[in-house]
């Protein structure tokens, strides 16, 4: 009985918020999406606002991220203004005509007379440690990572603010963390930023698509053009498997994910709890069990010899490129 609710409540919950993912049309280059770092250039920002219908669509998963983000972006805002800052001009619509670059600033804090635009993001704890500066986020191996400061940036260029701050935090402890971002120190990678806005525009405007480049792994592989882009892979092209049974358990596989992990956490807990005294309890009409038992603890020492050990792994192309945590 416990075990049907607690399907039924996991199957509901995925189901609802894979409902509440969309695809709307992108008439604009949002900054969100303009600092992805793309190896083609604008390639990415041409297809999101020609294709946009194409994109994949954000799993129940990173949908729950998204929606985690928002709810942790609040939280810091309301967390701020009760600390006794000066919060303004909360998720305020900004555009810059000339470039069609649009966004939304999350807030603006009063300091000192002035206005400092601040974007936060909720992250995991490794990621949080991870990224402590800007520099971390520039040279981060996740590409929405990346794409942050060059957000904040356009922001300052759109608000004529010299200064922003990125502030991070992280999801386990509540801890936050805040980056000064100066734009006169990025001026070179903000105003590149404008320039590749310019260029999707007349593409945009040609009806046409920057050339494809290498297939890299790390930014490609979380793309979410990337169905409609299809990268050339560098070495020997991948073989295509046409097998609707596969595909279906493929599919099963990653949908029985978030259970594995939540059964994984229950057990370990549940054992832990349990391993220290031998003996028989009962929980409703559960029975816990613990036996010790004692073997012989086992060195294993290397031979030198080595052997092929295969590793198989299932990844989907995932659209996370507008922000994985
Ligand atoms: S798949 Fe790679 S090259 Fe193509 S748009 Fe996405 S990031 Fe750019």
């Amino acid at each position: 009985m416990a075990q049907m609710l607690s399907e039924t409540i996991l199957a509901q919950y995925r189901q609802y918020k894979a409902g509440r993912s969309d695809r709307r049309p992108v008439r604009s280059n949002t900054a969100s999406q303009l600092a992805y770092p793309c190896p083609a250039g604008a390639r990415y920002m041409v297809l999101k606002r020609q294709r946009w219908e194409a994109a994949e669509m954000p799993s129940p998963e990173l949908q729950m991220i998204y929606d985690e983000g928002r709810l942790q972006e609040a939280a810091v805002l309301r967390d701020l203004a009760e600390a006794g800052l000066t919060v303004i001009e909360q998720q305020t619509a900004v555009e810059w005509r000339q470039y069609n670059i649009t966004g939304h600033l999350d807030a603006k804090l009063l300091w000192n007379g002035t206005a400092v635009p601040i974007e936060i993001k909720s992250l995991s704890p490794y990621s949080w440690q991870a990224h402590q500066s800007v520099a971390d986020m520039l040279d981060s191996k996740y590409p929405w990572m990346r794409g942050y400061p060059g957000q904040l940036l356009i922001y300052l260029m759109l608000t004529n603010a010299e200064v922003g701050m990125l502030i991070t935090k992280n999801k386990a402890n509540g801890q936050i963390r805040c980056i000064d971002l100066n734009l006169y120190e990025h001026l070179a990678y903000a105003e590149s930023l404008v320039r590749l806005a310019e260029e999707v525009n007349q593409h945009i405007a040609a009806d046409t698509v920057p050339p494809a480049v290498e297939y890299q792994d790390w930014v490609c592989g979380r793309c979410s053009m990337f169905n409609v882009c299809t990268p050339p892979m560098a070495s020997t092209p991948p073989d295509v498997i046409e097998d609707s049974e596969l595909l279906e358990a493929l599919d099963e596989r990653a949908s029985l994910e978030a259970a594995r992990k939540r059964y994984e956490t229950l057990d370990k807990t549940l054992k832990e709890r349990f391993k220290g005294n031998g003996g028989v309890r009962l929980c409703g009409e559960w029975v816990i069990e613990t036996k010790l038992s004692t073997r012989k603890k086992m060195e294993y020492v290397p031979t030198g010899e080595t052997i092929d050990v295969p590793l198989v792994s299932f990844k989907r192309y995932a659209h996370s490129d507008s922000g994985g945590e």
